[in-house]
């Protein structure tokens, strides 16, 4: 294990609401924001209340209506392209301050985190320059043409697992297509995207058209979704919650994208390279601290390989390099509060309880020095003997694998859909038609064939099932993000039946 370090960086003593360019302290309560990694309190963050959130949503309001929504293509291009190389500038900074409050291990935020962050910006950009109408001419006499026009305000709730990466999809997007948004971050990891939609600002964004709160869900972030003033709302974050924000938009018949959460079946045939998915299993569950909505949580293993595939797992769990996460060489951090240490832990005794055999992990990790704070959790696997098994069938957002067996494609495909989740499926063979069968066969929003997750940013990513509702990706967001509006025009004076003449 690693020996310990210093803080990635200094976090501001406060960290506040960003409305309309500026920076203004709300009048909620004071919240602590810790360092996962050694438990220590960083800095705090004030609560924005019902007045703060009035106020953010006006200066979107503003910034819509005098002129985001109506700049000319070209123009949003060039300030998404600045926008683009100012986060790409600031990458190591905004890891540091990412790292500070997600404990998530600084190589990942630096080279896929922050990278990915920047991309989405020119993605979009690029995106918009090839946008299309459509043209319906059948009708003789008439044309009409369907155009895309932007909505309004949105309301932009993020999680805690991967804030940025994950935030910057909706804020390019939104603002791609003439949007402008109220954001609201995890209350346990404001601090990189506060510093992001500063520098965003620092690039040349107009004042309002990205606006920053900062709270909890039931406080913050319930009233940004029940705000009148709030158009449309895009969310991240655990099923629950996206239950109840969207029950909350549905009454006010406002669209919702809702990207939730997962406890997705990755499948290994005795067809596969099995060196090859043993590596993506490990990384499918054990990277990003183990805590991401696409792991592959559940491995299904064909029973023929099984008892060799799960030994050369947990050797290779068991070398997994737990420590400091500003460290290069650390591949997995701590778990980012310690109350999601407990619960992730709690899920032993619940494994345990159903019969499951405990395969490795399954503690805390002792850490040296100061980092004997921290969360750490070893890499834990479990052998379950169904996926009727509550580990199987609730999210645990953890590095916790469950391991179940099967003998026949049918058994492997009906365990995998056996779930109240669907957002994404793994499915590892070298023989073709296993394969094709598997790919029509899973119940989930996007299924991944001999590879770990790989995000296709023009194709729709989301859920089936619990996992979500709606798409993000490039034409899923401009479906979003845009009304659409239809104009028919006659290409001649129409003969228009006469009401209401004298008769005779
Ligand atoms: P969470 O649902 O607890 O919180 C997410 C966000 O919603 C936070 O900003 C929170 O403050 C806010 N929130 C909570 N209650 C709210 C309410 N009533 N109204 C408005 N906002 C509210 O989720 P989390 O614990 O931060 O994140 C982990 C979850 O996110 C996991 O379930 C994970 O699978 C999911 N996730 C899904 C995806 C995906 O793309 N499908 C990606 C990452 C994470």
């Amino acid at each position: 294990m690693n020996a310990p370090a210093s803080l990635p960086i200094a976090a501001p003593a406060e960290t506040h609401a960003l409305i309309a360019g500026a920076s203004i302290a709300g009048a909620g309560a004071r919240l602590p924001i810790f360092y996962p990694a050694t438990g220590a309190q960083v800095g705090e963050l004030i609560e924005d209340d019902a007045a703060q959130i009035d106020r953010a949503v006006a200066a979107a309001r503003t910034a819509f209506k005098s002129g985001w929504a109506k700049l000319a293509v070209e123009k949003r291009q060039e300030i998404l392209l600045k926008l683009h190389d100012v986060v790409l500038a600031h990458a190591d900074e905004l890891a540091r301050l990412e790292c500070l409050n997600t404990g998530i291990v600084m190589r990942e935020l630096r080279e896929r985190h922050m990278k990915r962050a920047a991309y989405n910006f020119r993605f979009f950009a690029e995106y918009i320059a090839h946008a299309k109408g459509e043209v319906y001419d059948q009708t003789p006499g008439y044309r009409s043409v369907v155009v895309r026009e932007p909505v309004g305000v949105a309301a932009l709730i993020a999680p805690w697992n991967a804030p940025t990466a994950l935030a910057s999809m909706k804020i390019a997007a939104c603002l791609a297509f003439g949007n402008t948004c109220v954001l609201k971050p995890s209350e346990q990891t404001p601090l990189a995207l506060r510093r992001f939609v500063e520098l965003l600002h620092a690039a040349g964004l107009p004042e309002g058209v990205v606006n920053l709160v900062n709270g909890r869900g039931a406080t913050t972030g319930a009233a940004l979704v029940a705000h009148p003033g709030v158009d449309l709302v895009s969310f991240t974050g655990g099923t629950q919650t996206g239950r109840a924000i969207a029950a909350e938009a549905g009454r006010r018949l406002k669209p919702v994208t809702m990207e939730l959460g997962g406890k997705s079946a990755n499948i290994v045939f005795a067809s596969a390279d099995l060196d090859r998915a043993l590596d993506a299993a490990l990384v499918g569950i054990y990277s990003n601290n183990g805590q991401q909505c696409l792991a592959g949580s559940r491995i299904l293993l064909e029973r023929n390989i099984a008892d060799a595939f799960i030994a050369r797992f947990v050797a290779r769990a068991r070398g997994i390099r737990i420590g400091d996460p500003t460290d290069d060489r650390t591949e997995l951090g701590p778990l980012a509060s310690a109350a999601h240490r407990d619960r992730v832990l709690g899920f032993v005794d619940v494994a345990k309880a159903d019969g499951a055999a405990l395969l490795t992990g399954g503690k805390r990790a002792d850490m040296p020095g100061a980092l004997a704070g921290g969360y750490f959790v070893e890499p834990t696997a479990v052998r379950v003997g169904s996926s009727a098994a509550r580990v199987c069938r609730e999210e645990i957002f953890g590095p916790f694998a469950s391991f179940l067996t099967f003998e026949t494609y049918d058994e492997a495909i009906s365990a995998a859909n056996d779930s109240d989740f669907g957002l994404v499926a793994y499915v590892w063979s070298d023989h073709v038609p296993t394969v094709e069968r598997a790919t029509r066969d899973l119940a989930a929003g996007v299924v991944w064939v001999n590879t770990p997750m790989t995000r296709e940013l023009r194709a729709p990513f989301g859920g089936y099932k619990d996992s979500g509702l709606g798409r993000e990706g490039g034409e899923a967001c401009e479906r979003f993000y845009t009304e659409v509006k239809t104009v028919t025009v006659p290409s001649t004076p129409v003969a228009v039946r006469k009401l209401g003449l004298p008769t005779g």
